[in-house]
């Protein structure tokens, strides 16, 4: 082709729906996706993966879902879940609503059918109104219909995920959009860098000046750090925080270690004490919810006798559940900055305060030592926890995983973390399945092992998945404590025909599912074997699950949580 055609030839470059969409993601630093594939989004996944990005696939969208939840609480950014429509949009639904209960930033995406069969109800492959059935379950929901608006969507969703309290975003991306074409230049004009994405809050300085007087005015101040405080990552501002109050802190499960749980500060060990005895709280990134008996009942000691004070992005957070003397709303990091500039000469707490935590804690450590040295076999839940005590000790780097209900209880006060955002677990609803796609996106976003520690039950919603760790060959040993039940392996049928409602098959062999894909698979029946399992897997980095075998009696109904359950009047028997 000569010089002189070029000026008729129309050359121009193309691009379509599948690459704005990639092109939209990429530049906004969203980079692994975690995905199910079918249709309408088979191709885009693959096309994701040929562009760079890392795309996981998984065998059930609630558990890529989780996945994409967890990825938003680790980094601060939105995780991506990409799923095929109505059943699969349905099923990673679940997770959005788990990440936006837990203001965690997420976006799921959703392939769906052409607006013009959904709205007339025609009858299409998959057909569903995705966009209604979302909303009401997560932070925003929004469809983009043409290839030039995705730039706009993608934006939207991000800024709605992570901006003021976090949470989860519904994309609706219907097929035809995805082989729309256009102009390259202009498409990638089109596209949104999202300039200050979670933009800081800062509070009043009455509001500041405020909480102080309140904090200075305490005699028995207490600290509650909550997983809004880790996932700030201002971790040391946190702890010059903490540690500028003198005051006993404790943690909810998800902010352990983010001082670590070492600190002469930490009151964990005296929970009972410092809830009931203090005469001021302020909660740092944590909600006064069922976690925290909605900051009242016998735990806490008679009601309105406590100052509350309480930093939370969310100004509807505040009176939620007591009243709070003094609401910080603001983000932690601008709000403890903020106080810090004026604590120059803080005095810490009066000592009969903090030596009488300490007492209780150093009483409680040592109640407890025994116990968790045992080595009998069968396992008890303190036996089994004692050994993985020790080893994450020695592995301030691995992330813990944990789910169940004894197996979640135990574990939460008897594996210390060390550094933050190291326990994963089923966050505010208290929600089970979130265990191997927490395990797998944990691993993926952050280059570190993984110990899932779970509950036979809780391993079972997601369990299949220890396919897709073996086909990544992802560093995640998986410990299951098998005490063949949910709660406890003993209930029986009173009529005798079936198996009890919460039993298992006794001792299931859980080590050859990991064993069917290529991984190890070992089954441990004393503390020292689990020990030793875990060790070796770490070191190892390959996919391993250790078949833990725990006392069928050991368990208690609910964990530490029975109390919820309601009572029967009616005694049949
Ligand atoms: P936990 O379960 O650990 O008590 P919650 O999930 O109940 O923690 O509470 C976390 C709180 O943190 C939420 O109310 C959320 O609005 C808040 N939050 C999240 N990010 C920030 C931030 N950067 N600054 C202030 N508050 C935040
Ligand atoms: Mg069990």
């Amino acid at each position: 082709m000569d010089g002189s055609d070029s000026k008729t030839e129309v050359s121009q470059e193309l691009t379509d729906g599948f690459h704005l969409i990639i092109d939209a993601l990429k530049l906004n630093g969203i980079n692994n996706v975690y995905h199910v594939p079918g249709i309408p989004v088979t191709d885009l996944g693959r096309m994701m993966q040929a562009e760079g990005m890392r795309v996981i696939s998984f065998r059930h969208e609630s558990n890529a879902g989780n996945a994409a939840a967890i990825a938003g609480y680790l980094t601060r950014k939105p995780g991506v879940c990409l799923t095929v429509s109505a059943p699969g949009f349905l099923n990673g639904l679940v997770s959005l609503a788990h990440a936006t209960t837990n203001c965690w930033p997420m976006i799921l995406i959703s392939g769906s059918s052409e607006r013009e069969i959904v709205d007339l109800q025609k009858g299409d492959y998959e057909e569903m109104d995705q966009l209604a059935v979302a909303k009401p379950l997560c932070k925003a929901a929004y469809r983009i219909l043409h290839a030039e608006d995705i730039g706009v969507g993608i934006a939207r969703a991000i800024r709605a995920a992570v901006s003021g309290r976090p949470g989860g975003v519904y994309l609706d991306i219907p097929a035809s959009l995805l082989g729309q074409v256009m102009d390259a230049e202009t498409g990638a004009r089109s596209l949104i860098k999202v300039v200050d994405p979670s933009p800081a809050q800062i509070p009043a300085p009455q509001a500041v000046d405020r909480a102080l007087d309140v904090l200075k005015g305490a005699e028995r101040p207490l600290l509650i750090l909550g997983k809004g405080a880790a996932y700030a990552q201002c971790d040391a501002i946190v702890r010059q925080f903490v540690e500028r109050t003198g005051a006993p802190y404790i943690a909810m499960s998800m902010a352990k270690g983010l001082l670590p749980d070492d600190h002469p500060q930490y009151a964990g060990a005296a929970r009972s004490l410092v809830l009931k005895e203090s005469d001021c709280v302020m909660l740092i990134g944590a909600r006064l919810n069922w976690l925290l008996s909605h900051g009242q009942g016998k735990q806490w000691g008679e009601r309105f006798t406590k100052r509350f004070i309480h930093v939370d992005i969310d100004p509807k957070e505040m009176d939620s559940n007591q009243p709070i003397s003094a609401p910080l709303v603001g983000d932690i990091e601008s709000t403890l900055s903020l106080m810090l500039a004026k604590m120059s000469n803080w005095a810490p707490p009066p000592s009969e305060w903090t030596e009488a935590v300490n007492a209780k804690r150093a009483a409680n450590v040592e109640r407890m030592a025994p116990k968790l040295a045992n080595n009998n076999v069968p396992m008890d839940f303190h036996g089994a926890l004692g050994r993985l005590k020790r080893v994450f000790a020695d592995h301030p780097d691995a992330i813990l995983v944990n789910e169940g209900a004894n197996t979640l209880d135990f574990a939460r006060s008897i594996i210390d973390m060390a550094k933050p955002r190291k326990r994963l677990d089923v966050g505010t609803w208290g929600v089970m399945g979130i265990g191997m796609g927490t395990a797998i996106a944990a691993t993926v976003e952050t280059g570190h092992p993984v110990v899932a520690v779970e509950g036979d039950s809780a391993f079972g919603f997601s369990g299949m998945e220890v396919e897709t760790i073996c086909r990544y060959g992802l560093p995640v040993c998986v410990v299951v404590f098998n005490n063949s039940g949910i709660y406890r392996g003993t209930d029986a049928d009173p009529t005798g025909r079936d198996p009890g409602t919460t039993v298992f098959v006794r001792e299931s062999r859980y080590d050859l599912m990991m064993q069917a894909f290529g991984g190890e698979g070992i089954t441990a029946r004393s503390p020292d074997d689990l020990e030793r399992a875990v060790r070796d897997a770490i070191a190892s980095g390959k996919p391993t699950l250790v078949n833990a075998i725990i006392d069928p009696e050991a368990g208690t109904e609910s964990g530490r949580i029975g109390n919820l359950n309601p009572q029967s009047a009616v005694n049949r028997q």
